[in-house]
């Protein structure tokens, strides 16, 4: 579904990613773990067109979509959440996720159909679609309220929501469940279950080593912008070379 190859992205004269290589299978779900700094957001930057690349290659479906700008990328399917929230704070639930649905039509040109009446079929469509997902993550309660008043598990779901919205066939979660409990959590990871039935394929950036065990298919370990392991979660785990690069930082635990 997705390669990346011999990825290296260098600031300065710091190797934020150096010579990353993996693929990600059609339907898995691939988790990407690693101590802060380690280059995991600058991996998801530079696979959707966000950073250009200093070396290697990014291959979707077989074609190269190294430096791509971020709506290409988007287009072909290929959307992220970010670490930092991105909603829009002054729209409301519901208002983002309409947005979110025209991730992907402004770049095949939706604009032409403004106006006719396929266009308002088209918005009815997506008003549609909208509410369901609201319905699907939990947000059809508060579907009215400004972004700016959601408490933080809603303003994940609706993260993943307003990304969902875009159809996206390759969706790059970037730590979703920062600041929930381990129930909330759950129910996140849930979601991302659910996501994954739809027939998305699902890249996940996470400090919570409980859910990258409940939820991975495979897992890819970053350390200093390099990959050190990669395997199912019980291999990363058990890694020496892993086990080294967490040493001593108790707030990611592996154990934990
Ligand atoms: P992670 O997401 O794994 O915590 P990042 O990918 O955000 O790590 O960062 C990897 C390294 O690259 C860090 O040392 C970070 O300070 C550096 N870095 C990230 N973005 C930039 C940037 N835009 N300019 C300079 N350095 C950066
Ligand atoms: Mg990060």
């Amino acid at each position: 579904m997705l390669q990346v190859e011999t990825l290296t992205k260098w600031f300065g004269g710091l190797a934020a990613l150096d010579g990353v290589t993996f693929h990600v299978m059609p339907g898995e779900i691939l988790s990407i773990i690693g101590p802060n700094g380690a280059g995991k957001s600058t991996l998801f930057k530079l696979i959707t067109g966000f950073l250009v690349p200093s070396a290697g290659r990014v291959r979707f479906q077989g074609e190269d979509i190294t430096g791509l700008p971020p709506h290409r990328v988007a287009q072909r399917g290929i959307v992220r959440t970010f670490q930092e929230t991105t909603v829009f704070r002054e729209l409301t639930t519901l208002e983002n996720v309409v947005v979110g649905h025209h991730v992907r039509m402004r770049a095949t040109g939706w604009e032409v159909f403004l106006n006719s009446s396929r266009a308002r079929r088209h918005e009815a469509a997506i008003y549609d679609s909208a509410l369901e997902l609201l319905e699907y993550f939990g947000l059809a309660p508060v579907r009215d309220e400004p972004a700016r008043n959601l408490p933080h598990g809603h303003l994940r779901a609706l993260e993943m929501a307003v990304a969902v919205a875009a159809s996206p066939r390759v969706l790059l979660l970037d730590e979703p469940f920062t600041g929930m409990n381990p129930q909330e959590t759950d129910h996140a990871l849930d979601l991302v279950r659910g996501i994954r039935a739809r027939g998305v394929t699902v890249l996940l950036v996470t400090h919570d080593m409980r859910a990258m065990r409940r939820i991975s298919d495979r897992v890819v370990v970053l350390n200093f912008g390099r990959k050190i392991a990669e395997g199912s979660p019980d291999e990363v785990q058990n890694d020496p070379a892993v086990v080294e690069a967490y040493l001593g930082r108790e707030e990611h635990d592996l154990r934990a």
